[in-house]
C-alpha cells in the first residue's frame, strides 16, 4: 500500500545563519552596521568550533550574540529517530525540521583500504522532504513530495554528525595496510557528502548549489568539492548547468537500466528525457569537466539484472571509455515488492562489464539491518506511529 505523506506546512522559513554564504554575511553586518570582522568569527565558530548556539561565541558582544539569536537563528533540526547498525559503522537519522517535515540522514564510517587509503566518514544527506519523481523501488519516490528543502536545512544535516565525530572520534580496527603493515587511527570530521537521501537534488538546483558552496567555504566547513556528490535521477537541463559550475562537484547518474523502455517501467522520469539524450548529456558533462561520471545501477532480480541488459549497458557506456563508472547496488527491499539478484547473478553481470572495458563496483551493503536505503525509515516510523502497538514493518 502507498504510504500517505503527511503535507509539510507550506510556509517560508525565515532564513536561518546557516542559509547565509560567508559574502552574505558580511552584507548583513555591514547593513546592520556591525563590523565585518564579525563574520569571520562567526563563521569559524559554526564552521570549525562547531558550536551550537551563540552564547558560546564569547569573541562576540553580548548585543550581537542577542541580536543574531533573534534575526538569524542558529538552529539544529530534532532527532526524532537514531538507529545504528549493529556493526556500527552506519547511523541513520530521522530529523524533524521546524514545521514537521520529517527527513533522512545518514553517517557511514569506512575503515581505509587498499583502493581508499584513508579512513572515511561520508553523510548521505536529503535535499527534499519526499520526492517528485516516483521511482518504483523507491520508498521515497512512493511517498511523494512535501517541500524543498533550504541551504541551511541540508547544511544542517553534516553539520549534526561533524559535532558528532568531534565529540566521539570513531577508532576503527587496526586493519593491514598494502605493504603489511598495521594501520589504526581515530577520525574526528566528516571527509565526504553525497546528496543521496531524500529528494532530488537537481530539482531544488539553487537551495542544493547554495548548500554546497556553503560546505565548501574555506572561512568555514572547507569541503573539497571533489569530495561532494550530486546524485541525479537524470534531470538534463540540469545537468548542463551543472557542467558550467565553477564548483566541480562528482556526478552520479540513477540509471537502473540499459534502455529506454526498461527505465521507464521503473522510473517516469524517462518518459521526460529519453536515456540516448540523458547519456549524451552525461558524456558532454564529462568530456568538459574531465570528471569520470558514476552510473548507479540498482539491480533488480529478473528484471534488469541479466547478462544481455549488462550487455547492452556496456555498448552505451563505451563511448565514455575510462570517464565512466558503474556502481551496481543490490536493492534494499521496500514495500514495492523487489529482490536483490543472488551473489551469482551479481557475479557474472560485472564479468560482463568487465569484458565490455567499463570498470565497475558493488555497493557495499550498509546498515541494511536498520532501513538505511533511502526513505524506508520514515516509512518504518509512519508505519509505528500508525500502529503503535506492532512491532517493526519488515
Ligand atoms: N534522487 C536522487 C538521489 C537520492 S536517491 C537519485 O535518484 O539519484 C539515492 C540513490 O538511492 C539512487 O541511486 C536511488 O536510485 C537509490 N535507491 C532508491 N531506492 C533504493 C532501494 N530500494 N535500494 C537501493 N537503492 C535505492
Ligand atoms: Fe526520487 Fe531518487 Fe527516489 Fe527516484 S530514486 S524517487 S529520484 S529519491
Amino acid at each position: 500500500m502507498k504510504p500517505e505523506y503527511r503535507m509539510a506546512i507550506a510556509i517560508e522559513q525565515p532564513a536561518t545563519i546557516l542559509d547565509l554564504t560567508y559574502a552574505d554575511l558580511v552584507a548583513w553586518m555591514k547593513k546592520h552596521g556591525e563590523a565585518t570582522f564579525r563574520a569571520k568569527q562567526i563563521f569559524q565558530a559554526i564552521y570549525r568550533d562547531l558550536v551550537t548556539e551563540y552564547e558560546q561565541i564569547t569573541t562576540l558582544p553580548k548585543a550581537l550574540r542577542a541580536r543574531l539569536a533573534e534575526e538569524l537563528p542558529l538552529v539544529a533540526p530534532s532527532v526524532a529517530r537514531e538507529l545504528h547498525s549493529r556493526d556500527q559503522r552506519t547511523i541513520k537519522l530521522l530529523l524533524e525540521l521546524s514545521d514537521g517535515a520529517q527527513i533522512e540522514t545518514v553517517l557511514m564510517l569506512y575503515p581505509p583500504n587498499p583502493e581508499s587509503p584513508r579512513a572515511r566518514a561520508t553523510v548521505c544527506v536529503s535535499t527534499q522532504a519526499g520526492c517528485a519523481y516516483g521511482c518504483t523501488f523507491c520508498a521515497t519516490g512512493q511517498m511523494g513530495f512535501a517541500r524543498h528543502l533550504r541551504p541551511g536545512e541540508i547544511v544542517a544535516q553534516v553539520l549534526h554528525f561533524a559535532r558528532l565525530l568531534r565529540a566521539h572520534p570513531w577508532s576503527w580496527p587496526v586493519v593491514p595496510n598494502a605493504a603489511g603493515s598495521q594501520h589504526s587511527g581515530a577520525l574526528d570530521r566528516v571527509t565526504n557528502v553525497v546528496l543521496m537521501g531524500m529528494g532530488e537534488p537537481l530539482h531544488n538546483y539553487d537551495n542544493t548549489l547554495q548548500a554546497l558552496r556553503l560546505l565548501n567555504a574555506p572561512e568555514g566547513f572547507n569541503l573539497g568539492a571533489r569530495h561532494m556528490t550530486v546524485s541525479t535521477v537524470g534531470l538534463v537541463p540540469a545537468i548542463q548547468r551543472l557542467a558550467g559550475e565553477a564548483l566541480q562537484v562528482n556526478l552520479a547518474i540513477s540509471l537502473h537500466a540499459p534502455n529506454n523502455e526498461m527505465r521507464a517501467q521503473t522510473m517516469p522520469v524517462a518518459r521526460k528525457w529519453h536515456l540516448d539524450e540523458l547519456l549524451a548529456t552525461c558524456l558532454d558533462f564529462a568530456r568538459r569537466t574531465g570528471r569520470q561520471v558514476t552510473f548507479e545501477y540498482v539491480l533488480l532480480s529478473g528484471v534488469n539484472d541479466q547478462i544481455p541488459h549488462a550487455q547492452e549497458l556496456g555498448r552505451r557506456l563505451a563511448p565514455f571509455g575510462p570517464l565512466a563508472h558503474v556502481n551496481l547496488i543490490p536493492v534494499n527491499v521496500t514495500a514495492a515488492g523487489y529482490r536483490p539478484p543472488s551473489g551469482e547473478v551479481i557475479r557474472a553481470f560485472r564479468e560482463t562489464l568487465r569484458q565490455a572495458g567499463v570498470s565497475n563496483s558493488v555497493r557495499a551493503e550498509r546498515g541494511d539491518d536498520i532501513a538505511a536505503a533511502c526513505g524506508q525509515l520514515r516509512t518504518l516510523n509512519q508505519r509505528q506511529s500508525l500502529h503503535p502497538s506492532g512491532g517493526p514493518a519488515s
